[in-house]
């Protein structure tokens, strides 16, 4: 059986909008809401101190379709960060003390641009961390190749 994200399905929960109406009724649904919690843990303000990994969403697409998946990702979401935008990025990551970042998606490794991306990163001693969903290496003989790839930009596979 083939699923279809909730976006193809054109389920009412894939409108950002419902998404945040439901967050907004949490009480109504009996679930605190951040700042409740942070008051209940005794945690009454928070302040960034800086930012040791910067996490990069590189798109949708994705070779699975799980029904938990926070990003509803998909073979059928095309929504994916192009090249000039990574681009972007590194020179960004330039004027920041960041050591890690962290690729994310769907599946980063299916955007066309993701090695070189890697690439990019692992060139200027950035540490990398992928978040894989380990399926994709077997879903395509071009991807069986991941490992080797990984263990030669020493990234830190997070599945
Ligand atoms: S593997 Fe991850 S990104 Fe892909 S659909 Fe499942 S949860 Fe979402």
């Amino acid at each position: 059986m083939s699923l279809a994200t909730l976006k193809r399905a054109n389920h009412w929960l894939s409108s950002p909008q419902e998404q945040i109406k439901i967050l907004s009724d949490h009480q109504k649904i009996g679930i605190p809401s951040f700042e409740q919690k942070l008051n209940e843990s005794g945690v009454h303000s928070l302040r960034p101190t800086g930012i040791d990994v910067f996490q990069v969403n590189v798109g949708k697409m994705c070779n699975q379709v799980c029904k938990h998946c926070h990003v509803d990702a998909g073979p059928d979401r095309k929504e994916i960060m192009t090249r000039q935008t990574m681009q972007q990025i590194i020179d960004a990551l330039e004027g920041m003390p960041v050591k890690t970042v962290d690729l994310t998606g769907g599946a980063p490794e299916m955007n066309p641009d993701f090695r070189w991306f890697v690439e990019q990163l692992s060139e200027r001693n950035i540490e990398i961390i992928v978040r894989c969903n380990l399926t994709i290496i077997l879903a395509n003989p071009k991807y069986h190749d991941l490992p080797e790839f990984f263990r030669r930009h020493k990234v830190n596979v997070v599945s």
